[in-house]
């Protein structure tokens, strides 16, 4: 049913209030409720007039954006991305403590990185550096791990490479909470990243 056209909001895989005291509720209730609400209806809206579009998948979309008549390239990759942006995001976290640790990716992320702890570092200034609205993210490209960041609502999907995780960090994601410390953000983030969802999609891709 959210394979295609009509997309739907689909529910978070955990309550709203889970990821308390890092993630607050009223943030993941706006968040979820309102700003990937209002990504889903835009893009249902563009979709409802292109009828041609309507059986593709979100990832297909996100991809493709480019191949799309002109009229719709650029609503497709606002929309479809933020889509897809989100999802991403909510699925890749998780109560504190529920998360395997002892995974392959991390294993993979100590022995390039050479420990958790500069992992967090390298990934914590790649999102500071984002100037104005996108995410960070942690993607496997030829073998290897990457950290980067992408704008607004594109997403790495469209380059040969493959997300693992993504931070949001868009103002909206943390502002109620953090206000303007998006360091702050980052660093309680890190205690709710679900490291099994992560470790099961690079698993995916290997
Ligand atoms: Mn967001």
């Amino acid at each position: 049913m959210n394979s295609c056209y009509p997309f739907e909001n689909t529910p978070l895989p955990y309550a709203y209030d889970a990821l308390e005291p890092y993630i607050d509720t009223e943030t993941m209730h706006f968040h979820h409720d309102k700003h990937l609400q209002t990504y889903v209806d835009n893009l249902n809206r563009v979709l409802q007039n292109a009828a041609g579009l309507q059986k593709q998948s979100l990832a297909w979309l996100v991809k493709n954006w480019r191949t799309l008549p002109q009229a719709v390239q650029i609503p497709i990759r606002n929309n479809a991305g933020g889509v897809y942006n989100h999802r991403f995001y909510f699925e890749g976290m998780c109560p504190s403590g529920d998360s395997g640790n002892d995974c392959l990716l991390v294993q993979k992320i100590q022995a390039q990185f050479g420990s958790m702890q500069s992992f967090q570092k390298c990934f914590k200034e790649k999102a500071l550096s984002v100037f104005g609205s996108g995410y960070a993210w942690l993607v496997l490209e030829r073998g290897q791990l990457r950290i980067i960041s992408t704008a607004n609502q594109d997403t790495p999907l469209c380059c040969g490479q493959h997300p693992l995780l993504c931070l949001d960090v868009w103002e909206h994601a943390y502002y109620l909470k953090h206000q303007n410390l998006r360091g702050d953000y980052i660093d309680d983030w890190f205690s709710v990243v679900n490291w099994k969802k992560a470790d099961a999609r690079l698993q995916s891709v290997m």
